[in-house]
């Protein structure tokens, strides 16, 4: 599987000099969707997760197979005032601008041992967020996964220690798969 060839690219999106990778060209392509989850859960299958937490939105779409699969509780990460009950919240730096993300404070009592899924890492500043909303309550992060990493806006300084697993990597010029 060439999975380069089924993420759709657009340049200055959302805003100039930006180039966006956009996963939702996965999604349309049933070979490459399924290829994207076989992988996730052969990555995870003998790794002791018990809760995954997917950040909103497109890390809703991963994290709902892999619950599913494997048999445990779906915790959204959710842009701030979506979710209508007690939450916790945490902001923080993005490639472009800046956000927060909110977690219903009760599911993050569920589970202990939490997987996190979003669709790409830039910065890595979103998945830090969420991986500190865990600790400050007991919980572990056991690993980060992601279809598209950007490895060249240093990500690993900041959630490096998550082990995060990406299936393909960009840098500014070209690009690898595994
Ligand atoms: P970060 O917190 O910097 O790692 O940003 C990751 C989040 O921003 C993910 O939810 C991505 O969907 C989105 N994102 C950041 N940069 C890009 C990009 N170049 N293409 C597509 N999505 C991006």
């Amino acid at each position: 599987m060439n999975l380069d060839d089924a993420v759709r690219k657009v340049p200055d999106f959302p805003k100039p000099g930006i180039l966006f990778y956009d996963i939702t060209s996965i999604f349309t392509n049933p070979a490459a969707f399924k290829f994207v989850v076989d992988s996730m859960l052969a990555h995870y299958s003998g790794v002791d997760v018990d809760g995954v937490i997917a950040i909103e939105s497109r890390g809703f779409l991963l994290g709902s197979c892999f619950a599913v699969s494997r048999g445990v509780p779906l915790v959204l990460a959710r842009k701030k005032g979506k979710l209508p009950g007690k939450t916790v919240a945490m902001s923080y730096d993005l490639e472009y601008g800046s956000a927060t993300l909110e977690i219903h404070e009760e599911d993050l009592a569920l589970s202990r041992r939490w997987l996190i899924i979003d669709d790409l890492i830039a910065t890595g500043g979103t998945l830090a967020a969420v991986a500190k909303m865990i600790e400050v309550r007991g919980g572990e992060v056991l690993g980060i996964f992601s279809i598209i990493g950007l490895p060249f806006l240093n990500y690993k300084n900041k959630i490096g220690k998550y082990k995060p697993k990406t299936l393909i990597d960009y840098d500014s010029e070209s690009c690898k798969t595994e």
